[in-house]
């Protein structure tokens, strides 16, 4: 089926039929508080996801985790005959926000607005998917692949656990969409994703009077300056390479020279190949005063969501999807990296940034725009269909 046959109006019609309802179901999923460290809380907004999944006939597993919540996988086949292939869908049912926050943080409407803790990252996009797949069953459309919804317990936290789960469901996928939070009021795609990595410096010196003999000493905190300047340099901002130090200290008290200093950087980066040159020199990083030692920990976390031709061509049909609901819709490269960046590096095709319209993540302003809801739901739904 191509995406011209998908009935983009018709589903977005009967989806803004039922805003309200995304909204309702969006205050139960705000409610039920999951912060990524409260494993108890997890599990019980999981235990409510499964059961609205489980309604509408999906297969789903619980990946059971011993420390952090358990994962989701959510498998439905709304076709005749076999699959053609499958279709990976993520999100994250975890929030940066600790258990207790909805106290100061209410879930409210207002100016057509829905407000509260991860209702834009990403309960909002939880809610989307369920409506997605109603509207297709509504409108009685037969969707040639499989899909496999992960919804995963600890993106906030960096994925350790989901990672393999999500690369396992990846190999499988013909494609990944990615229910992050859109870029901007004009709910831009994310056609790239820098890639992230973090370094941690430890410098050992030897300690003396800072007044009496600082030369018996080896200066730590000096040599940490030095080393910090080195990683100043790595910056290259025209090929979007940034290497930040963002933590750093060292000593004990004013008058001896200190024996230990410690640094962290983050370092972000568009391609692999500048990740593995970095992680070079970062490697190869020597002490610069004599007598002081230094070693170097870390190296690429996630690999960078290249803007490769397939990733264009899965936003191409998103975007005369979303013409054909009279929607304009755009793409944008962002510096923060989610698990697309995962499903990406593995060469599966990844569109990231279809979840919920609206702003303030992580912060007492996060808010989604209710009006979008249906929209995006509607396109969640033309992709599944179509691709
Ligand atoms: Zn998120």
């Amino acid at each position: 089926m191509s995406g011209k046959s998908v009935a983009m109006r018709q589903i977005l019609r009967d989806l803004r039929s039922r805003e309200s309802d995304m909204v309702r179901l969006l205050a139960r999923f705000v409610r039920c508080e999951s912060a990524s460290h409260d494993k108890a809380g997890v599990d019980r907004f999981g235990h409510v996801v499964a059961r609205e999944w489980r309604r509408r006939g999906a297969k789903v597993t619980l990946l059971r985790q011993v420390r952090r919540g358990n994962h989701l996988r959510t498998e439905m086949w709304l076709g005749t005959g076999r699959p053609a292939g499958q279709i990976l869908v993520l999100g994250h049912i975890d929030t940066v926000y600790p258990r207790g926050t909805l106290s100061c943080m209410p879930f409210r409407v207002s100016g057509g607005r829905a407000w509260g803790p991860g209702t834009f990252d990403m309960k909002g996009g939880l809610v989307m998917a369920l409506f997605a797949v109603d509207a297709l069953r509504a409108a009685g459309l037969a969707p040639r692949k499989r899909f496999v919804f992960l919804w995963t317990s600890d993106e906030e936290v960096g994925s350790a656990t989901s990672r393999p789960v999500i690369e396992r469901e990846a190999r499988k996928s013909d494609a990944a969409l990615v229910l992050e939070p859109a870029l901007g009021r004009e709910g831009r795609l994310k056609t790239a994703r820098k890639g992230t990595g973090g370094a941690e410096i430890l410098v050992t010196g030897r300690s003396a009077h800072a007044g009496i003999d600082p030369e018996k000493g080896v200066n730590a905190v000096h040599e940490l300056a030095l080393q910090i300047e080195r990683l100043m340099w790595l910056n290259n901002p025209r090929r979007g390479i940034t290497v930040q130090t963002t933590v750093m200290g060292g000593g004990t008290v004013a008058n001896v020279v200190p024996d230990q200093a410690r640094a962290e950087a983050d370092i972000r980066f568009v391609r692999l190949t500048d990740a593995r040159a970095l992680e070079h020199k970062l490697r190869g990083m020597r002490p610069i005063l004599k007598g002081a030692r230094i070693e170097v920990r870390g190296g690429v976390n996630r690999p960078p969501l290249e803007r490769t031709p397939a990733v264009v061509a899965l936003f191409r049909q998103a975007q005369s999807l979303a013409r054909e609901m009279g929607l304009a819709l755009g793409e944008a490269a962002t510096g923060g990296a989610s698990d697309g960046n995962f499903t990406a590096a593995l060469g599966v095709p990844t569109l990231d940034g279809l979840g919920a319209v609206g702003d303030g993540a992580h912060s007492p302003r996060e808010h989604v725009i209710i009006r979008a809801l249906p929209q995006r739901a509607a396109l969640l739904a033309g992709l599944l269909a179509s691709l």
